[in-house]
């Protein structure tokens, strides 16, 4: 028989562990499911995440593991859900070791898979999260005096240009076609003494270990760089949920269509919940704990009124 549940959380990143830890210490009958094995990728250091600045993803899951694994009424399960449907008191969730679950709600906390291939400069996918960063907050630190490329999107990046001057020692911005150079110097302000704009197009990166150590150009320029920023690149698109919620909204900002869902979470299906990169395409740590936390006081409130 299928084991039940009032909730099932998909995804133990910060938002999925902060979703179950506060509905498990509500005493709610519940349970987390996270696919651990993308995580291996994850080593290195992550910052900005107060007490666990510095940690890896993979020691912050450790640690929420065992906070956690303090309450008997929610459970953690090391697997990949692989298909979510809805059943006629709730949702039916399954498991690729072949375990089905039951359940009353859902939280979809399963983060979001960009595609830095979708960058379309060869060797790139083997220097992301170590030389390949999207956000100066929390990798800004780390390149300081270093020499940093920024592949220019549009004018959003006029922005992470100034931020990185905050560290950088040189900058090298690559901006696409029909975009001016001397543009980009007028935005750009006193960051401008450091930066060099170029039209060259990157071929492909050279690196060690996932250090980055040159940029190749296609008319073959070698450039020594030490770190690459870049705003936004493609995601993976979501089956799971868009199996069962499909609605969406433009966000202006960033031109990318959003899961449609309240400021909670919430989503029109009512029981289920989206959080975390799964919704925002980047929440921070800190940012996908709250949004977890936030949603299990939802699902904890919900239960008060329509007990499972
Ligand atoms: C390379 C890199 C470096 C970063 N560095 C920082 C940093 O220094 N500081 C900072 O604040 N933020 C950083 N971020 C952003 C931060 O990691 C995310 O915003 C945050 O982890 C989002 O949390 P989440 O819980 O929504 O998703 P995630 O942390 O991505 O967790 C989602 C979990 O769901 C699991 N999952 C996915 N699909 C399934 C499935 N079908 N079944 C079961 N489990 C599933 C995944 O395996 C994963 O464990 C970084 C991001 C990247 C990519």
């Amino acid at each position: 028989m299928d084991s039940c549940y009032d909730v099932v959380v998909i995804g133990g990143g910060p938002a999925g562990m902060s979703a179950a830890l506060v509905m498990a210490r509500a005493l709610v009958k519940g349970c987390v499911i996270n696919d651990e094995t993308p995580l291996e990728k994850f080593q290195d250091p992550t910052y900005n995440f107060i007490t666990n600045d510095g940690l890896s993803k993979c020691e912050i899951l450790e640690k929420s593991k065992s906070d956690i694994g303090r309450y008997d009424n929610f459970s953690y399960i090391d697997d990949l859900v692989e298909e979510v449907g809805i059943d006629i008191d709730g949702y039916r969730i399954r498991l690729k070791s072949g375990l089905s679950l039951r359940a009353g709600k859902v939280i979809f906390a399963l983060g979001d898979k960009l595609d830095p291939s979708s960058l379309g400069i060869e060797g790139i996918e083997s220097i992301w999260g170590r030389s390949l960063f999207t956000c100066p907050y929390c990798h800004g630190y780390e390149i300081q005096g270093k020499d940093v490329v920024v592949l220019f999107q549009g004018q959003a990046d006029v922005n992470l240009i100034k931020l990185l001057g905050i560290w950088a020692g040189a900058i090298r911005v690559f901006v696409g076609p029909g975009v001016e150079p001397r543009d980009v110097f007028a935005a750009i302000g006193r960051v401008a003494e450091k930066t060099d704009v170029s039209e060259a197009r990157i071929a492909s990166v050279n690196s060690e270990s996932g250090q980055l150590k040159s940029l190749i150009t296609e008319e073959g320029e070698v450039i020594p760089a030490d770190a690459i920023f870049v705003s936004d690149m493609e995601s993976h698109p979501n089956h799971l949920i868009d199996s069962i919620y499909t609605s969406k909204k433009l966000n202006p900002m960033t031109n990318r269509e959003l899961y449609e869902t309240d400021q909670f979470g919430r989503t029109g299906l009512g029981d289920v919940f989206i959080v975390g990169d799964a919704k925002t395409r980047f929440s921070t740590l800190i940012g996908a704990a709250h949004e977890g936390f936030i949603a299990g006081v939802m699902v904890i409130n919900d239960l008060l009124d329509n007990p499972a």
